[in-house]
């Protein structure tokens, strides 16, 4: 595959989508209705990674019930972004999760593939429930019917980077959710 990597923008030029109070306000929000949908129970957080790291880092402070963490990690599908639906494991879970109470947390719900190969997955190894927690939902984008059990926000059709999002790797570090400016960007 030839991979040339794009110039670097600076994500100042680029337009706030979703401030960072937005986004705490919402996380703290679904932290506080999880806590409340498992009182007196424990669950495993199941972090996509590498997008759903920061968002899974402050889900996990604003939910009061006991709580664990896992990480998986997927092979993207191609970044062309036309969907071959060919989604690969290439890290699993550290821990058995059956009989246990799950929540696969993802940064974003796009066209559904990631997680409904994710939660065939996850199924498979008999967990007492499973749940989904995005935090960003693009409903317009869906190519497989799978909806989020918690979702922080929904948006429309636009390729956004921060919050641990990237494009080409970079950008996950920015606090707030941007547009990306060339939308979506060549090559995805
Ligand atoms: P899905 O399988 O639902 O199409 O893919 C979800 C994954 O695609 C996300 O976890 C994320 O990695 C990537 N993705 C989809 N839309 C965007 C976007 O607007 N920005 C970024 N940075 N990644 C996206």
């Amino acid at each position: 595959m030839v991979s040339t990597v794009p110039e670097f923008v600076s994500p100042d030029v680029m337009e706030v989508l979703l401030s960072k109070e937005q986004i705490a306000e919402r996380v703290q929000a679904v932290g506080e209705q999880i806590s409340a949908e498992y009182k007196g129970q424990s669950i495993v957080l199941i972090g996509v990674l590498k997008g759903a790291a920061i968002f899974l880092a402050d889900l996990a402070r604003a939910i009061k019930v006991d709580n664990t963490f896992d990480f998986v990690a997927v092979s993207s599908y191609g970044r062309a972004r036309v969907s071959s639906g060919a989604v690969k494991l290439i890290k699993d879970i550290d821990n058995p999760i059956e009989g246990r109470h799950v929540i696969l947390v993802e940064d974003i719900l796009d066209t559904g593939l990631t997680l409904s190969y994710l939660r065939g997955l996850m199924l498979q190894h008999k967990p007492a429930s499973l749940k989904i927690a995005t935090c960003l939902d693009k409903p317009s984008r869906r190519l497989v019917p799978i909806e989020a059990d918690y979702a922080c926000f929904k948006i429309p059709n636009a390729f956004v980077i921060g919050y641990g999002m990237d494009y080409a790797e970079r950008y996950r570090g920015v606090p707030d959710i941007r547009l990306y400016p060339d939308n979506p960007p060549a090559g995805h």
